[in-house]
């Protein structure tokens, strides 16, 4: 079968679940993924031809995009800050708001922080994302992270593996660590902090397929794990070192209440590309 016959018959077979561009991404998602290949090739040699065998795993990869599976999840990887990720259902897919929180962190230790090793902890890294990529970025970094999810450290290492780095991934419940044991210049997280509430908001690929245990809190303590992980970063983070969080959209206004409530100076919150409330740095 040639490709740009099947190209049609996929976007029509998906055109009731999603937009035509949304379709083409998926489409040349999985082109590049299955046989290695870019538009571009298929633009330029429009008699390319897939097999029987070829085509069957386009059909199961058409029949779970029906499903309203995330092409993520289908193909098993991602991209994330430019560099590839392994994902699957024991670990969120990497967001774009999370680049941006990457990006600021860069940006900030190339002229706050001077320490000739800087120590860096991830909490609640699920793929590795955050970790993995200041590790990437930050060449005088020793990154630490943590999950309490065995399956989620288990594509992380792989992850830092794909990317040749060394992170230490240590198997922990945040909730239950009273003490991190060394000091950092860095601790960043990303945890749980959508609420119930907000459930009618979220799409029905995120509900259905990704993990609520990365997702989802209490709609009455939907702070718990900034209350806790800044409770142990000030014990934890070193004379100059400096918080960082991705925040419930929400909540910006009370997310810094607590952190002022706790002692912490220099609370900046920034917003995201889409203009909504989405990160937080503060200091000791
Ligand atoms: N930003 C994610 C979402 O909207 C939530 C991530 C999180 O809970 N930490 O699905």
């Amino acid at each position: 079968m040639l490709f740009k016959t099947y190209k049609t018959t996929f976007l029509q077979e998906l055109s009731t679940f999603y937009d035509e561009q949304e379709i083409e991404s998926f489409f040349y998602l999985t082109l590049e993924c299955f046989h290695n290949k870019k538009r571009i090739d298929l633009a330029l040699d429009p008699n390319m031809e897939m097999d029987a065998m070829q085509l069957r795993r386009w059909e199961s990869a058409l029949a779970e995009l029906k499903k309203e599976k995330p092409i993520q999840y289908i193909l098993g990887e991602t991209e994330f800050y430019g560099i590839p990720f392994l994902v699957n259902e024991n670990t969120l897919i990497p967001r774009p708001e999370t680049e941006e929180l990457v990006e600021w962190i860069i940006k900030s230790t190339s002229y706050e922080i001077k320490s000739a090793k800087l120590q860096i902890l991830d909490i609640g890294t699920g793929s590795g994302c955050i970790a993995i990529s200041l590790a990437k970025s930050i060449s005088n970094a020793e990154v630490f992270a943590i999950d309490i999810s065995e399956e989620a450290l288990a594509t992380a290492k792989k992850n830092a593996e794909i990317n040749e780095v060394n992170v230490d991934f240590i198997l922990k419940n945040v909730l239950e660590t009273e003490n991190l044991g060394n000091t950092f210049d860095i601790i960043v997280s990303n945890p749980p902090y959508v609420r119930n509430l907000e459930k009618s908001e979220i799409k029905p690929n995120v509900l259905e397929y990704e993990p609520h245990i990365a997702l989802f809190v209490n709609d009455n303590d939907a702070l718990l794990f900034y209350r806790k992980i800044a409770g142990l970063a000030k014990v934890n983070l070193s004379e100059n070192g400096i918080l960082f969080f991705e925040i419930n959209q929400y909540l910006g206004k009370e997310t810094v209440e607590l952190l002022e409530d706790l002692g912490f100076k220099n609370i900046i919150l920034k917003n995201d590309n889409y203009g909504n409330n989405r990160m937080i740095s503060c200091c000791l």
